[in-house]
């Protein structure tokens, strides 16, 4: 049986071209600034989002890290949303690496309105930390795959300018953000003094994520990726995949979306299933199963079981993703196997 993985999009294994395209990249020592496969990564993702410079490294988690590092002082504070990545799913990396704290603020599925910002700078003050910094997320993993309204974070780099705060975007999906709604590179670059972009989600890599920002702020960064232990040798080899996702597998993310709204179509549709209608607007699709239909653990279980793989988050919580390793075809038995798992009242009460 054919395994259908929709747990994550990271899950994803190189394409053909992909790996033809590792195999014959050209590679030297990066951290002396030799591998000119990397090179041309980190200036064609700086170009594309319009910013001076940009640096390759292992993860999405450690371009975030260093990006931190690199913009504050031990005793500053950041202003993040409540269930953002930087500060929920990167094990305390503000606190540990940077010596930084967070304030966090709740945001509707991840969306920090710019209202609920204005307050939130500490007064110069023997007493309090230094404001230093906001992170954005886009699109928010948490907030269903939401995609950052434009005018609000415009809204916001106006705010943080005229403040002397730094805004920094995690945007390991703005991939999806791109695709969803026509906005550029570019256009969301010109936003922020820095962005996280992953190569290992949408866009298919084994490895690999990139910080983006002005030539001092990288070279800052440069040595906190040596100091976090992220500088890599022959990495072309990775920097390659990742060139080719960037290159070919961008567009694509139309697919993923569309897939998206056929699995949300299917399930907003079956009893006990609560997923809001417009919470789909990329890839991911978050939803609740009432607990008087079954447990998440229960339907997980029963998916598992027919080839079909999701990710539980809680109880009743659960997330489904698609992803370049998903067809349209698979997306259609999916559909298909929870139809039989949760459609009609009689099997539902057998099954689960
Ligand atoms: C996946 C992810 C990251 C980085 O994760 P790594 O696994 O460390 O590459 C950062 N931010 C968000 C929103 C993510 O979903």
């Amino acid at each position: 049986m054919a395994i259908i993985d929709l747990r994550s999009d990271t899950v994803t294994r190189p394409t053909l071209a992909m790996r033809e395209a590792m195999a014959g990249a050209e590679v030297g020592d990066d951290v002396f600034g030799e591998d000119p496969s990397i090179r041309r990564l980190e200036e064609e993702t700086a170009a594309l989002f319009g910013h001076e410079s940009a640096l390759f490294a292992p993860s999405g988690t450690m371009t975030n890290q260093i990006a931190i590092k690199a913009h504050t002082q031990p005793g500053d504070e950041m202003i993040c949303e409540e269930t953002c990545h930087v500060y929920t799913w990167e094990a305390g990396g503000p606190a540990v690496l940077s010596g930084v704290t967070c304030r966090t603020i709740p945001g509707d599925r991840g969306v920090i309105e710019p209202g609920q910002l204005l307050d939130k700078i500490r007064p110069i003050n023997d007493h309090f930390t230094r404001t230093r910094l906001v992170a954005l997320e886009n699109t928010h993993n948490r907030g269903g795959g939401r995609v950052y309204p434009l005018d609000y974070i415009k809204a916001i780099r106006e705010w943080t300018r005229t403040n002397s705060l730094i805004l920094h975007c995690d945007g390991a999906r703005i991939w999806n953000a791109m695709i969803a709604t026509g906005t550029s590179a570019a256009e969301y670059g010109a936003q922020f003094d820095s962005l996280s972009v992953c190569f290992s989600k949408g866009l298919g890599a084994p490895v690999g994520s990139a910080i983006v920002g002005s030539r001092d702020f990288i070279k800052r960064c440069r040595k906190v990726r040596k100091l976090f232990g992220g500088g890599m040798r022959q990495a072309g080899f990775l920097a390659a995949a990742a060139l080719h996702g960037l290159r070919h597998h961008v567009d694509r993310l139309a697919e993923d979306h569309a897939h998206a709204q056929v699995l949300a179509k299917t399930l907003r549709q079956l009893p006990g299933v609560r997923l809001d209608p417009d919470s789909v607007e990329t890839n991911l699709i978050w939803f609740r199963l009432d607990p008087t239909v079954g447990s998440a653990n229960q339907l997980v279980a029963h998916l598992k079981e027919r080839g079909i793989l999701v990710h539980q988050s809680g109880p009743e919580l659960m997330r489904v993703c698609t992803h370049l390793d998903v067809s349209a075809k698979q997306i259609d038995q999916a559909c298909s196997v929870f139809e039989e798992l949760l459609g009609s009242r009689a099997s539902r009460n057998t099954i689960l």
